[in-house]
């Protein structure tokens, strides 16, 4: 059974095919530059090990994706689209109508379009994609996985707003949460790892990477998370700046040119990039607070100061913490943040091997010492795993298994 997996954005196409015999991925890759002369599709074969890229027009989705499956024809990944069993898309918003994976129907796209205004720069290229793969894959099973899917637990008194009620009702303004299929596959990993069933774990996730977003996980259920009712709440990130004083935006709206630009402001140029000036790139901030730079450091020190408190107020929420996971661009690969997010908080029962933490990157490990309370772990995070297993899952209850 092969599932391709699907994460379309506005001008972007990510994908990876998998082999769910045993869950390893065939091939992967990335169409960039949709809509413009200059698009990019990239291809990489696992085995034999191979990359093949290309340059040309893409003038939307469809010509991307057809051109993706053409180079996966050419290069022997597959002999043609029909030996794709389904395929599963990366959505981002699902409102209050989703909580889990469901199989694409027309039903479903009504519901996410009807979520529109919460996500108004992802649930148009969603919908793109979906469109165009029910044109090039008439016949063939199609999943949605919903960012906000694995949040659906937490308790009204986390994802309501302190704010009128009314508007809760008139437009289900509220908390959603982001990143569910990390925070849901790393939690469940850690338990796997530690050999303990999820349901006796109290885990914080840090899923750090260019967004960045953070859960408390009790019981295998996200009853927290730094998001909220769109990817702009919580912890700082690469270019979004994570929870402020919303006078700031009235402030800064008067002064700036209006909420358009401060819209603009919050989510592009601010976060690291913002605070430091020089990039939205860990490894460029570090670099330059290497050489002496001071709003690299500072950047770097908000950066982890705000995930402490996150993990505290975590630990808080769910009456105590058992294990802290790190995972994302950064939670996998850099030691020094894992090592400050967690300083200071020797207090809760962490304590960190701090030479093994500075030697992982990228790969399995728990970098507390033997004996910490609190198990520090890092997790390379898989997403469309969890994609392509709850579409295999979708398929098989519907159509038996393959
Ligand atoms: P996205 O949210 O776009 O999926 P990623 O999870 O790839 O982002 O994370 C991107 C971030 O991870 C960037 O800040 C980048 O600098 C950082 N990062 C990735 N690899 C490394 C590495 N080997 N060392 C340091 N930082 C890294």
């Amino acid at each position: 059974m092969k599932i391709f997996v699907l994460n379309c954005g506005s001008s972007s196409i990510k994908y990876q095919l998998f082999d769910m015999t045993d869950e390893t991925v065939i091939a992967k890759g990335l169409a960039e530059k949709i809509g413009n002369p200059e698009g990019h599709i990239e291809l990489k074969i696992t085995n034999p090990k191979n990359k093949i890229e290309v340059n040309l027009p893409l003038a939307d989705h469809s010509v991307a994706l057809n051109k993706i499956m053409d180079m996966m024809t050419e290069n022997g990944v597959i002999k043609d689209k029909s030996e794709i069993t389904a395929i599963a898309h990366r959505l981002v918003h699902a409102g209050e109508y989703y909580h889990g994976s469901v199989e694409v129907t027309d039903d479903v796209v009504f519901r996410i379009q009807e979520c529109n205004d919460l996500a108004p720069l992802h649930i148009p290229a969603n919908i793109i994609g979906i469109r165009t793969c029910q044109k090039l894959f008439p016949d063939t099973f199609m999943s949605g996985t919903f960012d906000t899917a694995f949040h659906h637990t937490m308790p009204d008194y986390a994802y309501m707003y302190p704010i009128d009620y009314k508007y809760y009702e008139k437009y289900r303004v509220r908390r959603y949460g982001f990143h569910g299929s990390s925070h849901f596959f790393v939690s469940n990993r850690a338990a796997e790892m530690l050999g303990k069933d999820i349901k006796d774990l109290k885990i914080v996730t840090c899923h750090l990477g260019n967004g960045c977003s953070m859960a408390a996980v009790d019981g295998g259920k996200s009853i927290d998370t730094t998001m909220g009712m769109t990817p702009l709440e919580g912890v700082m990130m690469g270019t979004r700046s994570g929870d402020v004083d919303p006078g700031v935006i009235f402030f800064l709206a008067d002064k700036e040119g209006g909420h358009q630009a401060v819209n603009k402001m919050f989510n592009k140029n601010s976060g690291l990039f913002g605070v430091s000036g020089i990039s939205n790139d860990m490894r460029d901030i570090r670099k330059a607070r290497d050489e002496g730079n001071k709003r690299a450091a500072l950047a770097l020190a908000m950066f982890t100061y705000r995930i402490k408190k996150y993990i505290a107020s975590y630990a808080a929420a769910m009456g105590g913490v058992d294990v802290v996971i790190f995972t994302g661009g950064i939670g996998e690969n850099v030691g020094e943040i894992r090592e400050r997010s967690v300083e200071g908080l020797e207090f809760m029962g962490i304590k960190m091997n701090k030479e093994l933490n500075n030697t992982i990157c990228g790969s399995e490990a728990v970098v507390s010492t033997d004996d910490s309370k609190v198990k520090v772990m890092v997790i390379p995070t898989n997403e469309e795993l969890v994609l392509a297993r709850d579409s295999k899952k979708l398929y098989e209850e519907k159509f038996g298994k393959k």
